[in-house]
Protein backbone atom coordinates (compact mmCIF):
# COMPACT_ATOMS: atom_id res chain seq x y z
CA UNK A 1 0.00 0.00 0.00
CA UNK A 2 1.94 3.47 -0.87
CA UNK A 3 0.38 6.50 0.25
CA UNK A 4 1.97 9.99 -0.10
CA UNK A 5 1.49 11.82 3.22
CA UNK A 6 0.67 15.29 2.98
CA UNK A 7 1.77 18.25 5.62
CA UNK A 8 -0.34 18.40 8.89
CA UNK A 9 -2.59 20.86 9.65
CA UNK A 10 -4.13 22.14 12.28
CA UNK A 11 -8.35 20.93 12.20
CA UNK A 12 -10.68 23.04 14.69
CA UNK A 13 -14.17 21.33 14.32
CA UNK A 14 -17.18 21.62 16.75
CA UNK A 15 -16.06 18.43 18.73
CA UNK A 16 -13.06 19.81 19.78
CA UNK A 17 -9.22 20.49 18.06
CA UNK A 18 -7.92 18.05 15.86
CA UNK A 19 -4.75 17.83 13.65
CA UNK A 20 -5.05 16.74 10.41
CA UNK A 21 -2.76 14.74 7.86
CA UNK A 22 -3.33 13.90 4.15
CA UNK A 23 -2.82 10.54 3.09
CA UNK A 24 -3.03 10.23 -0.82
CA UNK A 25 -3.55 7.20 -2.98
CA UNK A 26 -3.53 8.23 -6.23
CA UNK A 27 -6.62 10.38 -7.03
CA UNK A 28 -8.18 9.61 -3.63
CA UNK A 29 -7.19 11.87 -0.59
CA UNK A 30 -7.71 9.79 3.04
CA UNK A 31 -7.50 11.92 6.12
CA UNK A 32 -6.48 10.95 9.56
CA UNK A 33 -7.86 13.34 11.99
CA UNK A 34 -5.67 13.23 15.32
CA UNK A 35 -6.43 14.25 18.43
CA UNK A 36 -3.61 14.79 21.46
CA UNK A 37 -0.75 12.23 20.92
CA UNK A 38 -2.14 8.98 20.20
CA UNK A 39 -0.25 5.78 22.03
CA UNK A 40 -0.59 2.11 21.75
CA UNK A 41 -4.53 1.53 22.89
CA UNK A 42 -5.30 4.77 21.60
CA UNK A 43 -9.47 4.97 20.60
CA UNK A 44 -9.73 4.59 16.73
CA UNK A 45 -12.40 5.10 14.24
CA UNK A 46 -12.17 3.93 11.08
CA UNK A 47 -14.80 6.04 8.79
CA UNK A 48 -15.80 5.48 5.21
CA UNK A 49 -17.00 8.71 3.55
CA UNK A 50 -20.74 9.19 3.18
CA UNK A 51 -21.63 11.84 1.08
CA UNK A 52 -25.56 11.54 1.00
CA UNK A 53 -25.15 11.10 4.83
CA UNK A 54 -22.47 13.25 5.97
CA UNK A 55 -22.53 16.83 3.68
CA UNK A 56 -26.36 16.23 2.35
CA UNK A 57 -27.84 15.34 6.18
CA UNK A 58 -29.68 12.00 4.54
CA UNK A 59 -31.58 10.38 6.78
CA UNK A 60 -31.23 6.73 4.56
CA UNK A 61 -28.22 5.94 6.92
CA UNK A 62 -26.32 6.65 9.90
CA UNK A 63 -23.33 7.33 8.66
CA UNK A 64 -23.41 11.26 9.99
CA UNK A 65 -24.34 9.77 13.21
CA UNK A 66 -21.24 7.36 13.77
CA UNK A 67 -19.07 9.96 12.60
CA UNK A 68 -20.05 12.67 14.41
CA UNK A 69 -20.25 10.39 17.75
CA UNK A 70 -17.05 9.19 16.92
CA UNK A 71 -15.79 12.13 16.93
CA UNK A 72 -17.22 13.46 19.94
CA UNK A 73 -15.47 10.28 21.47
CA UNK A 74 -12.44 10.81 20.60
CA UNK A 75 -12.78 14.61 21.46
CA UNK A 76 -13.43 13.94 25.24
CA UNK A 77 -10.53 11.28 25.00
CA UNK A 78 -7.98 14.53 24.27
CA UNK A 79 -5.99 10.72 22.52
CA UNK A 80 -7.25 9.54 19.69
CA UNK A 81 -7.28 8.94 15.69
CA UNK A 82 -10.20 9.01 13.60
CA UNK A 83 -9.27 7.85 9.92
CA UNK A 84 -11.81 9.04 6.75
CA UNK A 85 -11.14 6.79 3.96
CA UNK A 86 -12.80 7.90 0.83
CA UNK A 87 -14.58 4.49 -0.20
CA UNK A 88 -18.17 5.79 -0.90
CA UNK A 89 -21.14 3.23 -0.68
CA UNK A 90 -19.39 0.67 1.35
CA UNK A 91 -17.17 0.49 -1.66
CA UNK A 92 -18.79 0.63 -4.55
CA UNK A 93 -18.60 4.65 -5.72
CA UNK A 94 -21.67 6.97 -5.22
CA UNK A 95 -22.88 6.41 -9.23
CA UNK A 96 -23.53 2.86 -7.67
CA UNK A 97 -24.70 4.00 -4.31
CA UNK A 98 -27.59 5.63 -6.43
CA UNK A 99 -28.77 2.68 -7.88
CA UNK A 100 -28.56 0.99 -4.62
CA UNK A 101 -31.27 3.32 -3.47
CA UNK A 102 -33.02 3.45 -6.42
CA UNK A 103 -33.72 -0.48 -5.88
CA UNK A 104 -33.91 -0.05 -2.18
CA UNK A 105 -36.92 1.95 -2.99
CA UNK A 106 -38.51 -0.87 -5.21
CA UNK A 107 -38.40 -3.43 -2.64
CA UNK A 108 -34.50 -4.80 -2.14
CA UNK A 109 -32.65 -4.17 1.48
CA UNK A 110 -29.27 -2.77 1.12
CA UNK A 111 -27.41 -6.52 0.51
CA UNK A 112 -29.92 -7.58 -1.82
CA UNK A 113 -29.50 -4.46 -3.90
CA UNK A 114 -25.32 -4.59 -3.99
CA UNK A 115 -25.80 -8.23 -5.38
CA UNK A 116 -28.30 -7.26 -8.24
CA UNK A 117 -26.08 -4.67 -9.10
CA UNK A 118 -23.34 -7.33 -9.11
CA UNK A 119 -21.59 -6.73 -5.62
CA UNK A 120 -20.44 -8.27 -2.76
CA UNK A 121 -22.33 -6.49 0.21
CA UNK A 122 -19.70 -4.69 1.51
CA UNK A 123 -16.56 -3.98 -1.17
CA UNK A 124 -14.44 -1.84 1.00
CA UNK A 125 -11.28 -2.32 1.75
CA UNK A 126 -9.03 -1.22 5.16
CA UNK A 127 -5.77 -1.62 3.85
CA UNK A 128 -5.01 1.83 3.35
CA UNK A 129 -6.28 2.17 7.14
CA UNK A 130 -4.20 0.16 8.19
CA UNK A 131 -0.89 2.25 6.19
CA UNK A 132 -2.32 4.93 7.92
CA UNK A 133 -2.20 3.59 11.64
CA UNK A 134 1.48 2.03 11.02
CA UNK A 135 2.51 5.63 9.69
CA UNK A 136 0.99 6.89 13.17
CA UNK A 137 3.04 4.51 14.78
CA UNK A 138 -0.10 2.26 16.12
CA UNK A 139 -0.31 -1.04 16.60
CA UNK A 140 -2.80 -2.04 18.93
CA UNK A 141 -5.82 0.01 19.06
CA UNK A 142 -9.32 0.31 20.75
CA UNK A 143 -11.36 0.70 17.64
CA UNK A 144 -15.36 2.00 17.24
CA UNK A 145 -17.29 0.31 15.28
CA UNK A 146 -20.49 -2.07 15.31
CA UNK A 147 -18.91 -3.80 12.90
CA UNK A 148 -16.74 -7.01 14.10
CA UNK A 149 -15.88 -7.97 10.67
CA UNK A 150 -14.01 -4.20 10.39
CA UNK A 151 -11.47 -5.96 12.93
CA UNK A 152 -10.79 -8.98 10.51
CA UNK A 153 -10.60 -6.51 7.98
CA UNK A 154 -7.30 -5.36 9.69
CA UNK A 155 -5.62 -8.96 8.78
CA UNK A 156 -4.59 -9.46 11.52
CA UNK A 157 -1.54 -6.61 11.37
CA UNK A 158 -3.19 -4.30 13.80
CA UNK A 159 -4.11 -5.95 17.16
CA UNK A 160 -7.71 -4.40 18.54
CA UNK A 161 -7.71 -5.07 21.92
CA UNK A 162 -11.30 -3.35 22.75
CA UNK A 163 -14.25 -3.10 20.22
CA UNK A 164 -16.17 -0.04 21.71
CA UNK A 165 -19.64 0.00 20.35
CA UNK A 166 -21.84 3.12 18.73
CA UNK A 167 -25.49 3.66 20.03
CA UNK A 168 -27.59 4.85 16.92
CA UNK A 169 -31.18 5.70 17.39
CA UNK A 170 -33.03 4.68 14.20
CA UNK A 171 -34.75 7.84 12.66
CA UNK A 172 -37.75 6.17 10.69
CA UNK A 173 -36.22 6.50 7.21
CA UNK A 174 -33.27 4.36 8.25
CA UNK A 175 -34.77 1.28 10.42
CA UNK A 176 -34.78 -1.09 7.13
CA UNK A 177 -31.24 -0.33 6.58
CA UNK A 178 -30.17 -0.97 10.33
CA UNK A 179 -32.10 -4.17 10.33
CA UNK A 180 -30.23 -5.81 7.46
CA UNK A 181 -26.87 -4.34 8.40
CA UNK A 182 -27.53 -6.13 11.87
CA UNK A 183 -28.96 -9.27 10.54
CA UNK A 184 -27.02 -10.36 7.36
CA UNK A 185 -24.04 -8.25 7.97
CA UNK A 186 -23.42 -9.25 11.36
CA UNK A 187 -23.12 -5.53 12.75
CA UNK A 188 -23.73 -5.57 16.39
CA UNK A 189 -26.55 -2.11 16.79
ZN1 LIG B 1 -24.37 6.72 4.78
Amino acid sequence: MRLNKGDEVKFPTKFGQFRLIPYSEGEKCHMALVAGNPEDGALVRIHSECLTGEALFSLRCDCREQLERSMQIIAEGRNGVLIYLRQEGRGIGLLNKMKAYSLQDKGMDTVEANHQLGFRADERDYSAAVAILKDLGLKKIRLITNNPEKIKGLNGSIEVSERIPIVVQPNGHNKRYLDAKREKMGHEI
